[in-house]
């Protein structure tokens, strides 16, 4: 049985800025997961990549089937009748050291950077017990503004085109923490967040913070692809 006592996040900017790094060019979280196996055992479809080959090869052929929606190659691992992955043993994952991005990208301390519930109950009562240290005022500040950004995003869906925010908690997390930014207080102002005066204008800042960081990952991607970059 989990003691519910807490367990050490880090301190908030620096985890916010490692985090941000690993969700822009997929180098994975490095979460102190110690013996929790919640993300293992959670239903969850894994999705694994074309290029993921060391990853597929450990994986027996018939646990994996194509990813609905998605270009040839895409596969997804499923769960088993108690919604475990079929890798994960008493000690944790069984092949660790190859597991697919989709878990080495997972962190379920993004909810609790949120201030909000995962869409699994076990995660969230995981996700409640991180604890991120505020060495100064600027962690503060950091972790304020993403939680200010989730709680918009989540209350004023209305004000983006379509409606288009996503309802996954997971996904909401992580866009919070792309354009937290814009939710930073300014320092000696009076308090008012964001670039614009109206909720339409937020909403407009947001998505073009968005925008950026995805420019920024794909120029990356780029720079990777290109051996002179
Ligand atoms: S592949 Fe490994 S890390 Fe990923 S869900 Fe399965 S047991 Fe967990």
């Amino acid at each position: 049985m989990t003691q519910e006592h807490g367990l050490p996040a880090g301190g908030f900017s620096s985890w916010l800025r490692r985090t941000r790094i690993a969700q822009a060019d997929d180098s994975g979280a490095d979460v102190p997961c110690g013996e929790c196996t919640a993300c293992c055992t959670s239903s969850y479809f894994i999705h694994i990549k074309p290029d993921e080959t060391q990853t597929v090869a450990q994986i027996p052929g018939e646990l994996l089937f194509a990813a609905p929606g998605l270009p040839k190659g895409n596969v997804v691992l499923g769960y088993d009748e108690d919604g475990h992955c079929p890798m994960v043993r008493e000690d944790g994952c069984s092949i660790y050291e190859q597991r697919p991005l989709t878990c080495r990208n997972y962190d379920c301390r993004v909810y609790a950077a949120a201030g909000i519930a995962a869409d699994r109950d076990l995660i969230t009562q995981r996700a409640r017990r991180w604890q991120f240290e505020y060495p100064t005022t600027d962690d503060r500040d950091r972790h304020s503004a993403v939680r200010a950004a989730a709680r918009f995003l989540r209350e004023h869906a209305e004000c983006f085109p379509g409606g288009a925010v996503p309802g996954d908690p997971a996904q909401v997390a992580i866009l919070a923490l792309k354009v937290y930014d814009v939710f930073l207080k300014d320092k000696d102002e009076s308090g008012a967040t964001g670039r614009g005066s109206s909720d339409h204008d937020i909403a407009s800042a947001v998505v073009e913070a968005n925008e950026e960081f995805e420019a920024r990952r794909d120029a990356g991607r780029r720079d990777d692809e290109d051996p002179s970059g």
